[in-house]
Parts: structure tokens; sequence; C-alpha cells
């Protein structure tokens, strides 16, 4: 099967996803986008309600706020990819249940053995959860080595937006994490 082949595998494989509860509230769930062959992913937490219309990942506010990091790096968005956790929105944007996390792990691996990225790019604390390592706690903003992998945890996006006086750290963190 050639890259192409296989993201559509991914993408039908997540369309007709009933793994868990998630599929009976969302208007579509959302697989990740950008460049197959990344070297950098970001994993966010869930699809929020601008993302279930657009069935695109970080499409609304705190995708407005990722996009300027983004900027503020030099990186151009396609250049890079970005998912979530958990594919489906969950009612009221409400924190994914460990259940559901688990049931959708199958498509972030999946995402991961194709794009096999070298730097995770790990957007906030749900997201982290998937990739503590033995130790259970991992401090912000430094990173660590997972499955060969480098590893930054990170603030969420959305951080930014309610406590725009982290704004400045976090454009620091992030570019950082990008241009290392
Ligand atoms: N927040 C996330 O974690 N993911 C999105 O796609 C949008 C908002
Ligand atoms: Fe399937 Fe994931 Fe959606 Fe649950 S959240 S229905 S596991 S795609």
């Amino acid at each position: 099967m050639n890259n192409e082949e296989k993201l559509l595998e991914l993408h039908n494989n997540v369309h007709f996803c009933t793994k868990c509860n998630l599929w009976q509230n969302r208007i579509q769930p959302i697989l990740g986008e950008g460049d197959i062959n990344a070297d950098i992913m970001f994993i966010g937490e869930s699809p929020g309600q601008d993302e279930d219309i657009q069935g695109r990942p970080f499409v609304g506010a705190a995708g407005k706020m990722l996009d300027l990091f983004l900027e503020e790096a030099g990186i151009n968005r396609q250049s890079v990819y970005i998912t979530n956790l958990v594919k489906c929105r969950p009612p009221g944007n409400r924190v994914p249940t460990y259940e559901e996390k688990a049931a959708c792990r199958k498509h972030l691996d999946a995402e991961l053995e194709e794009v096999n990225p070298k730097k995770i790019l790990i957007l906030g604390l749900t997201a982290l959860s998937a990739f503590l390592g033995p130790n259970k706690y991992h401090q912000h903003a430094v990173p660590y080595e997972y499955e060969g992998k480098t590893i930054w945890p990170l603030y969420h996006p959305a951080y930014a937006i309610y406590s725009r006086d982290r704004l400045p750290q976090m454009l620091e963190e992030y570019k950082k994490a990008l241009k290392s």
C-alpha cells in the first residue's frame, strides 16, 4: 500500500468508527491533516464545535492561536501534521474519558506509524496522558525521549486565550520546541 492508499484507509476507519459513545453526538470524526511525511506532529485533545462543523482539526479559536505559534516560528502549517488524541467531539467540549481515549488510541497509533515524526508536540495534559513514560510525570516544556521520538509537553493553545498573560511565555516555548 502506498502513502495515499494508507491515508485513505485511515480516513475510512475513522469515518465509520463507532468504538466509543462519542460517535452518537458528533457531526463528523476528524482525522489529522498536514504533511504525511512531516518531521513534526502536533497532538491536541479532541475536536471542538468549529472542528466538528468544518471537519478539520484546530480551526477554531485554539487553532488560530496554534497558527500564530507556527507563524512566529516561521513554520508553514502545511509542512507539519496536526491531529488529536480523540477524533470525535465530546458533548459540550468535556474532557474525553479514559474509555474514549483508550478506544480512539488505535487511530492515533495508525497516524503515528504512517507519519513517523521525529518530534511530537503534545498540546495539554489530556494528550500528554497518552505519552507518559514509566515515571508518569514530565516537566512542562522540557523534551524527553519516548519510543525513539522527542516529545515536547506544552500548554494547550487554548490556555493563551483565557490567560493572556501566558502568551509571551508560550510563544517562546513553542518556538523553542519547533526550532530545536
Ligand atoms: N482543541 C483541541 O484539542 N483540538 C482541536 O482540534 C481543537 C481544539
Ligand atoms: Fe471512534 Fe475515536 Fe470517534 Fe470514539 S472518538 S467513535 S473511538 S473515532
